[in-house]
């Protein structure tokens, strides 16, 4: 029988990562299959078994399912323990391994969209303090940067993310902020990261210019709808380098395919431009 991967969640229908995944099986002229399971917290320990059975040789987990499937797992990887969240399964011998991507998706996205980040960014504004940020924060702590802040609504949520990162990386400087401190710490600033979901649907940030930040300052957004949102447009504006969400949905499925079906997959332009063109379908057709 063909090697069988998935994507568990609920609702399934928004995931992109069918196409991602089954455009990589054409690609290299693998035979298997990766499909979309509509599933129900209750249903997790049957997903288990049925890799266990290896009716499945592993798969994604999304939204909502990304924690909860955690317990069901035999063990973490160190970044789904930093990460409190799984979003890739794949069997290691008989043991079934709950590992996270999304650090790794972040930064190879970076190394691809503005490779010189890597010369000159040590400190870091983030936006946001929800699952996302606690990748993209994990991502850059263990990789070069020093000094992270972390401005979010919820001022409670960014001190509890703020403190969970400094016990990860007790030897650099990570502090948390109200949104409106962005003036004052922007000018300092080599790296902006926006990990909420203002910018879906061209929403904006009433107070963060990035005109303000320092003039070498990358801009980066995880919002992949739209692909221009307008925090990066008012970045590009102010002439500074931009970095757009895709890639890192783009880059997070690497991991996965590589251990189900053994070739490590690339993201190249035209996968690009085939997610973008399903994109735009999406919309024009929820458009009267
Ligand atoms: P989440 O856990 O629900 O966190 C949402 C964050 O956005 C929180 O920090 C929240 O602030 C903030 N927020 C929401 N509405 C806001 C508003 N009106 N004003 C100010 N802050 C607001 O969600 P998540 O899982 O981190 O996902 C965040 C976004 O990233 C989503 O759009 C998701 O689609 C996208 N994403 C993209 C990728 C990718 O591969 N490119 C991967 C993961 C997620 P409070 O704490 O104050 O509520």
């Amino acid at each position: 029988m063909p090697p069988i991967a998935f994507v568990a969640g609920y609702p399934i229908h928004h995931s992109r990562s069918p196409l991602i995944h089954t455009h990589w099986l054409h690609q290299y002229g693998i035979t298997g299959k990766y499909l979309p399971l509509e599933l129900e917290t209750e249903q997790l320990p049957q997903l288990i078994k049925q890799i266990r059975k290896g009716t499945y040789i592993g798969g994604n987990i999304t939204l909502p399912h990304k924690v909860a499937i955690a317990r069901h797992c035999d063990r973490l990887t160190p970044q789904a323990t930093a990460i409190s969240a799984v979003n890739t399964l794949y069997r290691e011998g008989k043991k079934i391994v709950g590992h996270n991507t999304d650090a790794t998706g972040f930064i190879a996205n970076l190394d691809q969209q503005a490779p010189r980040w890597r010369r000159h960014v040590n400190k870091c504004l983030l936006l946001g303090a929800g699952g996302a940020a606690r990748a993209v924060a994990f991502a850059l702590l263990d990789d070069q940067l020093d000094n992270l802040t972390i401005l979010n609504r919820t001022q409670q949520k960014a001190q509890t993310l703020a403190q969970h990162l400094r016990q990860l990386f007790p030897e650099k400087q990570i502090d948390a902020r109200p949104l409106d401190h962005f003036n004052r710490k922007a000018p300092q600033t080599d790296l902006l990261v926006n990990t909420t979901s203002i910018g879906m649907n061209n929403t904006r940030f009433g107070k963060i210019d990035p005109a303000r930040l320092a003039p070498e300052a990358v801009v980066a957004e995880i919002v992949y709808t739209p692909l221009e949102t307008p925090l990066l447009n008012a970045a590009k504006l102010a002439g500074l380098t931009t970095v757009d969400g895709l890639g890192m949905l783009l880059h997070q499925a690497v991991p996965g395919f590589e251990k189900w079906f053994g070739h490590r997959p690339e993201v190249t332009p035209e996968l690009r431009k085939r997610i973008l063109a399903d994109l735009a379908s999406l919309f024009d057709s929820s458009t009267p």
